[in-house]
């Protein structure tokens, strides 16, 4: 009796957590995670973005608050600097600002990040360290959407999409949403990708959108994705290029 009731449940449930899942976006996903595998991001200037620098939750909030306004390679190479003088929250907090400024020289608006961090590490030593909920860390100064989704998928296995330039500019050109912020693209794709995927969209895209969709000169003769891609945004490609990829797909 029991059976019969859960099995139907336990199915719509699925169903549910999947919700209307966009078998194109999955296709490209799993392409991505393909090329993943087989190395083909290696040549990525910074092929993890913020969470390259992933040893603990507060380090992860940290590096990502850096990272806005800031170029991948700086954040990685500021959010290195400060790590070795402050790993932790308590170590950051007694950081003078002059000092947090010299380190956080570089990153756009370093001195207003040297001020957000040192709020943001009193904070955390008050409360004990990074929340583990979205509207917790939203809260946090220098925190948007991004960050938040960033820590929540990255350091405590939320099924959240951070959504930050790459993943917005390529899901716009995908045709996966039309959109015109980073906080409707979450909006929008989030339903659009199964539960299990999400996590994986911003290193998908961010590694593909540092070598190869990139925002400018994209490179779409050389996409797993151009037969998948309205290239929505772009100008139309040239005869030369059409004529190169049929001849490419022929060969595979
Ligand atoms: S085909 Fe071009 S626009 Fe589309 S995902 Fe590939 S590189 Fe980006």
């Amino acid at each position: 009796m029991n059976r019969t009731v859960s099995a139907p449940s336990a199915r719509s449930a699925r169903r549910r957590s999947l919700g209307a899942a966009n078998p194109r976006i999955l296709e490209a996903l799993k392409r991505l995670a393909g090329e993943t595998r087989r190395g083909r991001y290696a040549a990525a200037p910074v092929h993890l973005g913020p969470i390259e620098n992933r040893e603990t939750p507060f380090q992860v909030l940290v590096s990502c608050l850096i990272s806005t306004r800031t170029r991948d390679q700086q954040t990685t190479r500021i959010s290195r600097g400060l790590f070795a003088v402050a790993p932790t929250a308590e170590a950051l907090a007694s950081v003078s600002r002059a000092r947090l400024t010299r380190l956080l020289y570089g990153a756009g608006f370093y001195r207003q990040k040297a001020r957000q961090l040192r709020a943001l590490a009193r904070l955390l030593v008050e409360r004990g360290g990074v929340p583990r909920g979205r509207d917790g860390l939203l809260a946090l100064p220098g925190i948007g959407p991004k960050c938040a989704n960033i820590v929540l998928a990255s350091c405590f296995g939320a099924p959240a999409i951070a959504v930050d330039t790459h993943v917005h500019r390529i899901s716009n050109r995908l045709g996966w949403v039309r959109t015109r912020a980073p906080q409707q693209t979450e909006l929008r794709l989030t339903p659009k990708v199964p539960r299990r995927w999400r996590r994986r969209v911003n290193l998908l895209l961010v590694a593909h959108g540092q070598t190869v969709c990139k925002p400018l000169g994209p490179r779409c003769s050389g996409c797993v994705l151009l037969d998948l891609c309205p290239r929505r945004g772009l100008p139309k490609m040239t005869s030369v290029a059409k004529v190169s990829l049929s001849f490419r797909t022929r060969r595979a």
